[in-house]
């Protein structure tokens, strides 16, 4: 699914502008990154995108169909192919991830009948396949409550993805979770945006989850300020700063490094990329040592 954002702003009922003329475009497949100070309107493009909000000005399209013109049929599709996921789970913790799964394979039947076991071999097969993609089988009988943060965060994923979207987007899907849970999260993303061709839009402060999405967008009091890949975005250092933004742990400590007259290339992601690039320059300074 295509997603067309066109001049969208919004502004609430109290004055605040929380979008401005935001314009990008995202093709279908491609795992995009938004980062932006708290204030930036990040939430607001979600809510937007999922429905929760209506722009004031401006268009959004999903495979060029602008949704508040479509009828109650065509919208209702058009929601269905966008899965969404929250900082907190949307779980029910007492019962088991099977479960849980269930319910999200189930919509129109509800809750109680996958809590009660009522239903068949192939219901159950089906919602194992998707706790299989998301690399949990294991604990298909498990109490979600017994599952680590980042679990949980996977099962909450594998719901989405037994509805089949082709889309699915996230606020701050990570922001409850350690930094194993995080990685476990996003390596997960990752994993079926690749498979699945699945589009993948992550709202995220953590600068460390962004550096293998296609591309990041960065957005400032409303507006989209940075479009690009996470190395053209990285390499930004000083304006990243100037938004009051991080950057990743290893692109700082290079930048300070160039900063203090270490000749490196701007824009380095990783450490191993890092050391590529400083080991010659060490053994060039110091040939004693090996
Ligand atoms: P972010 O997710 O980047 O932190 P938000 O989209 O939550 O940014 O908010 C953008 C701006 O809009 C902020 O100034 C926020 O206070 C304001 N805002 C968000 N939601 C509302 C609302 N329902 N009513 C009034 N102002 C809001």
């Amino acid at each position: 699914m295509e997603i067309v954002l066109q001049n969208i702003g919004k502004q609430f009922k109290n004055g605040t502008r929380a979008l401005d003329h935001v314009t990008f475009t995202i093709p279908q497949g491609e795992f995009v990154s938004v980062i932006g100070p708290s204030g930036a309107g990040k939430t607001t493009l979600f809510r937007i995108l999922n429905g929760m909000e209506t722009p004031g000005d401006g268009t959004v399209l999903f495979d060029g169909s602008d949704i508040s013109s479509m009828s109650g049929t065509s919208r209702k599709n058009v929601k269905k192919s966008i899965g969404t996921i929250y900082q907190d789970f949307c779980l029910v913790e007492n019962s088991t991830c099977l479960a849980n799964v269930l319910t999200a394979c189930l919509p129109d039947m509800g809750f109680f009948p996958a809590v009660f076991g009522i239903y068949g071999k192939e219901r159950r097969a089906e919602a194992l396949k998707f706790l299989d993609r998301v690399g949990l089988p294991e604990k298909a009988e498990e109490p979600v409550k017994n599952l680590s943060g980042g679990q949980k965060q996977r099962v909450a994923i594998a719901g989405v993805v037994a509805m089949e979207p082709k889309c699915i987007i996230m606020d701050e899907p990570t922001a409850m979770l350690d930094p194993n849970g995080r990685r476990e999260v996003i390596a997960t993303l990752h994993e079926l945006n690749r498979q699945e061709k699945i589009t993948v839009l992550l709202i995220t402060h953590y600068m460390e989850e962004v550096i293998d999405a296609d591309r990041v967008i960065v957005m400032d009091d409303g507006k989209l300020v940075m479009d690009g890949t996470p190395r053209e975005i990285f390499s930004r250092v000083k304006e990243l700063k100037e938004y009051r933004l991080d950057v990743p742990q290893v692109t700082e400590l290079a930048y300070e490094l160039k900063q203090a007259g270490v000749d490196l290339p701007d824009g380095i992601l990783t450490m191993d990329e890092l050391m590529e690039k400083l080991l010659p320059i060490l053994h060039e300074k110091f040939p004693e040592v090996k």
